[in-house]
């Protein structure tokens, strides 16, 4: 098996040529390691070759590794779909949720998130392209959903995420990917003030790169192929 230290390192070096190929910084991305169903000694090899964020789907299997973990220095993002009786734990754990695509979960995540702790990083998730059972907000609701979580007093609203279907080819997936680029555009000529686009993954984050990617999440690059769930 690679060690997660060389594959890390190859990751790594596909976001640098795809900075480069898009004429944008080499430190305009940044990478979040998709831990889930992997184990805490799986998260510590990635975290003693340098990297400190790391991305959760399932919330009492993050849980697990967030206590086991507690003395790195790590930023846990939590990706995965978030129900109500959920709330607490992530907003109690977590440092970022990219999922947020309902107001009743924003608002009790920022009731819930202790005033001990700094306020929760959000990023509202969007169905870019439509699938009609999909996660995420319309498009069209998204500035209305974003400038409410923009108000709730515990969470920090960062930007965007979307988790479009694999495409073909890398034009077609860039085409998607733009539509999600140009909402997070479009919101902040409406005066939010987005940093974060989340979008990329393993198969595709040379795409989401050319088409504004700042923030790719990858797992499988980095850790291997996932045999569980
Ligand atoms: C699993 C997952 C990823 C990582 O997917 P890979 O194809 O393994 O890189 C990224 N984002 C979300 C939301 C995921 O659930």
């Amino acid at each position: 098996m690679t060690k997660i230290s060389t594959r890390l390192a190859a990751v790594r070096q596909r976001i640098q040529a795809a900075c480069l190929a898009a004429g944008r910084p080499g430190d305009a991305v940044t990478l979040l390691a998709v831990s889930k169903t992997f184990g805490a000694e799986a998260v510590q090899a990635a975290f003693a070759a340098g990297q400190t964020a790391f991305g959760e789907n399932y919330i009492q299997e993050a849980v697990e590794k967030i206590t086991a973990l507690r003395g790195l220095p790590i930023e846990w993002h939590c990706i995965g779909p978030i129900q109500s009786n959920k709330t607490r734990l992530v907003a109690g754990h977590f440092d970022w949720v990219h999922t947020v695509d309902r107001l009743k979960i924003a608002e009790r995540l920022s009731e819930q998130r202790s005033a001990d702790l700094a306020p929760l990083q959000v990023c509202i998730q969007v169905n870019v392209d439509g699938g009609p059972t999909k996660s995420g907000v319309a498009p069209a609701a998204a500035l209305t959903l974003a400038q409410a979580v923009a108000s709730l007093p515990r969470l920090r609203l960062r930007g965007i995420m979307c988790i479009p279907e694999p495409a073909p080819d890398f034009d077609a997936a860039c085409a998607v990917f733009k539509r999600a680029s140009d909402l997070f555009e479009a919101l902040n000529a409406q005066g939010l003030t987005l940093d974060t686009l989340s979008m990329g993954m393993s198969a595709d984050l040379e795409a989401a790169i050319a088409s504004g990617s700042t923030m790719v999440r990858v797992g499988s690059a980095i850790f291997g192929t996932r045999s569980r769930r």
